[in-house]
C-alpha cells in the first residue's frame, strides 16, 4: 500500500499526509489488479502526455479508453468549458432549452450529414446505447408494430457495461454482472485476419451477413427490432472491420425484413476513422439510427448521444414523445463543451489528420516489428487501430489463453512510460491485441516515439516468452 507520503507534492501543493492510497475511496479499491499493482497517480496532462505525481512523463498511446479525441489541456474546450460554467452550469430540458444543445445539435447534424438531423444527449456509450434501443422500440410502437422487441447484435461486440447492455454481449464474463442474454440473439461478427479455412474474407463476411438474415426468419422477422454492430469494432474486435459488400448486404437484409440498422459509434464516431461517422466509408450501409460517445466529449465531459433522422423523430414525438432521460441529459455544460470539441476537430483539420497519421502509424508499425514473430497483424482505419499479437505469424496461431498477453504488454508498455488500454474479449477466444487510438492531434514525432516504444515492448515480450519456452 502506497502513502501519499511518497506522492507528495502535486504541482507544487502538498497532499494531505493522512490519505492512504487507494485504500480511503479511491475507485480502485474496488479491484486488485492480478499482478497487485496500483495505477500511478494523475498530476497532469497535456496533448498526447500525462504526468505521474512523481513527475514521470508517459504517452497516451491510446487516449484512455479511446475517449480523448484532441489530446488534453485544449485552449478552446477549456475556454468554452468556464464560459458556459459561468453562465449555468444545470438546467434540466423540460425545464429549460438551452442555447448551447441548439448549437451542439446544429453542428451534429450539419457534420453527420443527412439523414441524422436530430441528437438525444446522455452522458456515457451506455446510456446512449440504451436510449437508441429504446428510442427504436417506440419508434415501432409509433408504427404500429407493437411486437417488434428482439434485438441481434454480433459476437464478439460490447455496447456498455449497465445491465442491458452487457446482455447485448454474448462475453461469458458479463453473466457475473446479470448481463443475462435474454431477448438478445447473437450473429458472428466477420473477421479480417483469421478467417475460416479455404474461404476469403470476403467469402466469410457474405456467410456472416447471411446469418443475420438466417436470425431474423428464425427469430420471425415481424419480432425483430434492431440489429446493432460496431461498424469498425473496437477494444472487443481490434480495430476489425468488414469488405464493403458486407455493409451493402446488411442494410439489405433489415430493408428486407423493416429491422432498424444502428451502428454503435461510440469509439469509431466523432472522427477518429478519417470521417465523422465511419458510417460514411460504407454509403450503401445507411444505418438508420447511430450512437456517439467518447470523442464526442473528448474526455472533457461525458457526453454521448444517439442521433436519428426528422422523420422517425417527428413520428416518435406526435406519438407520446420520447423524454424519457437521465438527470445530466443534454447537459448545456456538456453541449457547449461537445459544441467546442467539434469547433477544434474542424477547424484543426483532425479528421484529415487521422487518416494522413492513422497510415503514417501502421506503416512504421509493421516496419519496426517486421522481425517480431509475436507481430501477426497490424490493421485499422485513420486511428482506430490494432496490433495482433500471435504465437506464430505464419500460422497466425494464437498465444494460449491462459497467458494474460493484454496485462502483461500493457504492463511492460507502463514501464517504458507507454499508457495502454485495452479489454479483453471472451478471454482471448478470437486472439489477443493491442488498440493504438491516440488524440487525433499526435504529431509523427510522437508516433515515432509511441511505436519505437511499443516495438521495444513487443521485443522485450517475445524475449520473455522465448525465455519461459527454455
Ligand atoms: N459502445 C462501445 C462500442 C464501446 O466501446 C463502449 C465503451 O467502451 C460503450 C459503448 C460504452 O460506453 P461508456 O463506457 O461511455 O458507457
Amino acid at each position: 500500500m502506497k502513502s501519499a507520503r511518497d506522492l507528495a507534492i502535486v504541482d507544487g501543493r502538498r497532499m494531505s499526509h493522512e490519505i492512504i492510497y487507494p485504500r480511503d475511496g479511491g475507485v480502485q479499491s474496488f479491484w486488485i489488479a492480478p499482478d497487485g499493482t496500483l495505477p500511478p497517480m494523475l498530476a497532469r496532462a497535456r496533448g498526447v502526455e500525462v504526468f505521474d505525481a512523481s513527475g514521470r512523463r508517459y504517452l497516451d498511446v491510446t487516449a484512455g479508453p479511446a475517449a480523448v479525441n484532441l489530446g488534453h489541456g485544449n485552449e478552446r474546450v477549456l475556454a468554452a468549458m468556464r464560459e458556459q460554467a459561468v453562465r449555468a452550469t444545470f438546467a434540466y430540458p423540460s425545464s429549460f432549452v438551452s442555447e448551447a444543445n441548439l448549437r451542439l445539435g446544429a453542428a451534429l447534424r450539419d457534420l453527420a450529414g443527412p439523414p441524422f438531423e436530430h441528437a438525444f444527449f446522455v452522458s456515457s456509450g451506455s446510456e446512449a446505447v440504451e436510449k437508441c434501443l429504446q428510442f427504436a422500440r417506440r419508434h415501432a410502437l409509433a408504427t404500429g408494430q407493437p411486437q417488434r422487441h428482439q434485438v441481434i447484435s454480433r459476437n464478439p461486440c460490447y455496447h456498455g457495461s449497465t445491465v442491458a447492455t452487457m446482455a447485448l454481449s454474448a462475453d461469458p464474463v458479463y453473466a457475473a454482472y446479470l448481463g443475462s442474454h435474454a431477448g438478445v440473439t447473437h450473429v458472428n461478427a466477420p473477421w479480417s485476419y483469421r478467417v475460416p479455412d479455404g474461404i476469403s474474407p470476403e467469402m466469410h463476411a457474405d456467410e456472416c451477413a447471411e446469418a443475420l438474415r438466417a436470425a431474423i426468419v428464425g427469430l420471425g422477422p415481424d419480432s425483430v427490432l434492431a440489429f446493432i454492430i460496431e461498424p469498425v469494432m473496437g477494444f472487443c474486435g481490434g480495430a476489425t472491420f468488414a469488405p464493403p459488400g458486407y455493409y451493402r448486404r446488411i442494410r439489405e437484409i433489415c430493408d428486407e425484413f423493416g429491422v432498424l440498422l444502428i451502428f454503435d459509434e461510440t469509439i469509431s464516431g466523432s472522427g477518429r476513422t478519417g470521417r465523422f461517422l465511419a458510417a460514411a466509408n460504407w454509403p450503401d450501409g445507411r444505418p438508420d439510427l447511430v450512437v456517439l460517445a467518447k470523442g464526442l466529449g473528448s474526455g472533457y465531459y461525458p457526453l454521448a448521444a444517439f442521433l436519428a433522422p426528422a422523420p422517425m423523430v417527428e413520428l416518435v414525438a406526435r406519438n407520446g414523445g420520447f423524454h424519457l432521460g437521465h438527470t445530466y441529459k443534454a447537459n448545456p455544460l456538456g453541449c457547449a463543451v461537445a459544441d467546442a470539441v467539434l469547433d477544434e476537430l474542424v477547424a484543426g483539420r483532425l479528421m484529415d489528420r487521422a487518416t494522413q497519421r492513422g497510415q503514417y502509424l501502421r506503416d512504421r508499425m509493421r516496419h519496426a516489428c517486421r522481425n517480431n514473430v509475436l507481430v501477426g497483424d497490424v490493421r485499422g482505419m485513420g486511428l482506430l487501430n490494432a496490433v495482433e499479437i500471435v504465437a506464430d505469424r505464419e500460422t497466425r496461431a494464437m498465444l494460449p489463453r491462459k497467458l494474460d498477453v493484454l496485462g502483461r504488454v500493457k504492463s511492460l508498455a507502463l514501464s517504458r512510460g507507454l499508457l495502454i488500454y485495452g479489454r479483453r474479449t471472451h478471454g482471448g477466444r478470437f486472439g489477443d491485441w493491442i488498440m493504438l487510438t491516440p488524440p487525433l492531434i499526435v504529431s509523427e514525432a510522437e508516433l515515432d516515439e509511441m511505436v519505437d516504444g511499443l516495438a521495444a515492448t513487443l521485443a522485450d515480450y517475445e524475449r520473455e516468452l522465448a525465455a519461459s519456452r527454455g
